[in-house]
């Protein structure tokens, strides 16, 4: 089960998405159940960022009407690897700093998954890792070791407290993609205190509050992927079935 509040992020951010599409040449549909474990375990992970396999599923391609829903003005229909098909499960393969976290050991594809990727071991198609306290904006290293990658690469920033040692760090330029509440509520007091806090989006099994969570998709020539968060049957979290378009 997904987290209410989790889902009605990611319901704005399909909506967002949807809004967005022009500036897009692709679309990759991301289950909520596969998203909401990336949170949870970015969380569980700190202070490290985490490397994240993803693997399509080839017998699931993304529901026709919702993709021509997202689909912007121009259409590159053969861009990366498993384009045009629902992302199935996620592996962590690796955690480190900014830095190691994208060096894998060099035998890992032999040892690592054999038991649970079976014979096969290949390569993931698409990659996550995590900004902990940081934006969703790839950094040089990011850009440089997307270039090995099959499908695209995405990254999940989140901003949380307890900080640890970790605090928020927002200086980085780049697009954004925050996943937005549909309730943003005005804050009951006026004092200092109230105006400044940050609100609290949800809390993680880890015990974190937190209070941003931005998503970015891209592909390793640079342009962006627009990201669509599907339920189990491959619709949009926030879709009417019957008007086969979101609900606004
Ligand atoms: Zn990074």
């Amino acid at each position: 089960m997904v987290e209410a509040w989790l889902e009605d992020l990611m319901t704005s951010y399909n909506r967002d998405s949807h809004a967005q599409r022009a500036g897009y040449l692709a679309q990759v549909h991301m289950p909520g159940e596969v998203f909401q474990s990336l949170v949870w375990w970015a969380l569980q992970a700190l202070p490290d960022e985490i490397l994240v396999g993803i693997d399509i599923d080839a017998e699931r391609p993304h529901r026709d009407e919702v993709n021509a829903y997202f689909e912007g003005d121009e259409v590159h229909s053969r861009l990366f690897q498993g384009q045009g098909y629902v992302i199935k499960e996620a592996h962590i393969v690796n955690r480190g700093d900014s830095y190691s976290v994208h060096h894998l050991p060099e035998d890992w594809t032999d040892d690592m998954f054999s038991a649970d990727r079976g014979s096969r071991a290949g390569r993931f198609t698409h990659w996550l890792h995590t900004h902990p306290n940081a934006p969703a904006i790839p950094s040089g290293a990011d850009a440089d070791a997307a270039q090995e990658t099959q499908g695209i690469d995405m990254i999940l920033g989140l901003r949380f407290s307890p900080e640890g040692p970790l605090p928020w760090f927002d200086d980085v330029e780049g697009t954004r993609r925050t996943l937005k509440s549909s309730e943003e509520k005005k804050p009951r007091k006026r004092s200092f205190f109230a105006r400044h806090a940050l609100p609290v989006l949800g809390r993680a099994p880890s015990g974190h509050a937190i209070h941003e969570i931005q998503l970015i998709g891209f592909h390793k020539s640079g342009v962006g992927v627009n990201i669509v968060f599907v339920d189990g049957e491959g619709y949009p979290f926030g879709w009417d079935r019957a008007s086969a378009q979101l609900v606004v």
